[in-house]
């Protein structure tokens, strides 16, 4: 045992806190705290090993900010204690500097070397910090059951932002339900209760990123969005399957915790898809199915904090998946294919036999899709047996892409008209209007992606020559106006009155 280690003991406290080797008037000491309360909400980091106060144990602070661990801190002591300080103890400047900085402390013979200097900024960044975790109080669990709101008032929470859908989002309330009560309880009676990821199934743009979202924003969850065709397998270029984990962590601000109850959606998961007749190694495809199985069911995972890849600087943290919930989002081309010919096959085996050429003209001909369907389509079955809630959305409809446009509480009208408010004039569609763009946007075959990039196409002209006239008390757009063949409808203001609500036409103008 080195004489750290007897002196350590010997310390009325007991254990080796804050050794400050140069405050003789308490100033560093002050500083020290107040930048460690400003800090307390984030782990200290070992300046030597880069390894968090969760892994490494409790820190020795020095000053400018710098934590070293146990470990290191015994290590470097070991090699000091080799070295000869007598000619050093000769120096008198040496020894005034020492009974400054050590003098009532009890260790002579040691100093610290200033590693701020060599380093020139102490700290790490925050970004990269763990914020530390609650003292567990052991009555309460994170979420409290009687907090999660049942699958009802979940539901009516979607229904504000999320237009249709109707079977999807009661799915995904009832399952989200379940789920976090899951998180909540742990275990009831001794039956676990299976962990609820989901796959979701839908063209693009019919809203599932959208839905994921919203709900991440309504349960105030941290949401990681994730490309499944950017992943790979461990080692080859690409972002590994873990970093998504990472980003989970980023997006709940370091905080562990927070982090191990979030929600990971993975898009494009059909991008992933076993290849068929592939004799190379597939790297993207059934191998990163493979490779996501841990996370899928809960496991420990090793995450740099505050950067995507793993990295002698980065200091890493470990976060349990047991209780992240995973969706999986795909549009999963071909597939109505597989199940049509399945419909078929079991249709031409009994008396319905006439029958076969009706699901060609069926709508709805994914939501009757099964796990075996998707196991020809090229998802592995293990892979699927981590998603037990499987269901499908629909493509979107005119109505339905008319009601986009104006009924959910953050609509793209209501944005606009908004937006003009602010210059005191109102904006209005008519029916016909409306009509028309989602006609535009349902020949464009991406979804409402598609509604956004059309309103904006003919709002740049209105947005640019409305403020030019501040008689202009109200716009009003057509079908004329969408399809090119007129102008909208511009009312200007009355003489005598502000409010735009009573206006007088008093001409129509083209823009
Ligand atoms: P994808 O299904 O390809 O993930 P998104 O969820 O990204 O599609 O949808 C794109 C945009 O379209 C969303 O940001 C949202 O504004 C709008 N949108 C799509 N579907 C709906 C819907 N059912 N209700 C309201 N808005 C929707």
């Amino acid at each position: 045992m080195s004489d750290f280690d007897e002196r350590e003991k010997d310390q009325p406290g007991g254990e080796l806190e804050n050794i400050d080797t140069s405050s003789d008037d308490g100033k560093d000491e002050q500083k020290g705290s107040e930048s460690n309360q400003t800090e307390s909400e984030y782990e200290d980091v070992c300046f030597i090993c880069r390894r968090p106060e969760s892994k490494a144990g409790k820190m020795f602070k020095l000053p400018n900010n710098i934590s070293v661990c146990n470990d290191c801190m015994h290590k470097t002591m070991d090699t000091v204690s080799q070295f000869d300080y007598q000619g050093m103890l000769n120096n008198p400047a040496f020894m005034d500097d020492l009974n400054k900085n050590l003098n009532g402390k009890g260790y002579p013979n040691i100093r610290f070397v200033n590693i701020a200097d060599l380093q020139g900024e102490g700290g790490i960044p925050n970004k990269q910090k763990i914020k530390k975790k609650k003292p567990k109080t052991g009555e309460e669990p994170v979420l409290d059951i009687k907090n999660i709101p049942p699958p009802h008032r979940i539901k009516a929470q979607l229904d504000d932002y999320v237009i249709g859908q109707e079977h999807a989002k009661k799915v995904i309330s009832v399952a989200v339900y379940n789920h976090y009560k899951r998180v909540a309880t742990d275990t009831m009676d001794d039956i676990e209760i299976e962990k609820s990821n989901m796959l979701m199934i839908g063209p693009t743009g019919c809203g599932k990123t959208y839905l994921v979202k919203t709900l991440a924003r309504l349960l105030d969850v941290p949401l990681a969005i994730a490309d499944a065709t950017s992943l790979t397998e461990a080692g080859y270029i690409g972002d590994d399957i873990e970093s998504v984990i990472s980003k989970l962590l980023a997006a709940a601000d370091n905080d562990v915790e927070k982090a191990e109850r979030g929600i990971v959606f993975i898009d494009e998961i059909d991008k992933i898809a076993k290849k068929k007749n592939t004799t190379s190694r597939d790297v993207s495809g059934e191998s990163v199915q493979q490779g996501m199985l841990r996370l899928l069911e809960g496991a420990d995972v090793e995450v740099p904090v505050g950067a995507n890849s793993k990295n002698a600087m980065v200091p890493l943290t470990t976060i349990n998946t047991r209780n992240i919930l995973f969706i999986c989002g795909g549009a999963f081309p071909d597939l109505e294919e597989i199940i049509k010919q399945r419909l078929k096959k079991q249709t031409s085996i009994g008396f319905n036999a006439e029958l076969k050429d009706k699901f060609d003209k069926e709508k709805n001909i994914l939501s009757q899709v099964t796990v075996e369907d998707l196991k020809k389509f090229g998802m592995i079955p293990e892979f699927l047996g981590r998603l037990p809630v499987i269901y499908t959305l629909e493509a979107l409809d005119k109505p339905m892409m008319v009601k986009i446009l104006k009924e959910p509480k953050n609509a793209i009208l209501k944005q606009y008209q908004k937006l003009l408010e602010l210059d005191e004039v109102k904006l209005e569609f008519d029916d016909g209007a409306l009509e028309a763009i989602a006609e535009k946007a349902m020949k464009k075959d991406t979804g409402a992606r598609a509604l956004r990039a059309i309103i904006e196409e003919f709002m740049l002209d209105i947005m640019y020559e409305i403020p030019k006239d501040d008689n202009i008390g109200r716009v009003t757009i057509t079908r004329d106006y969408i399809e090119g063949t007129g102008g909208p409808i511009i009312d200007i203001r009355s003489i005598s009155g502000e409010n735009p609500d009573h206006l007088k036409v008093i001409e129509d103008k083209n823009i």
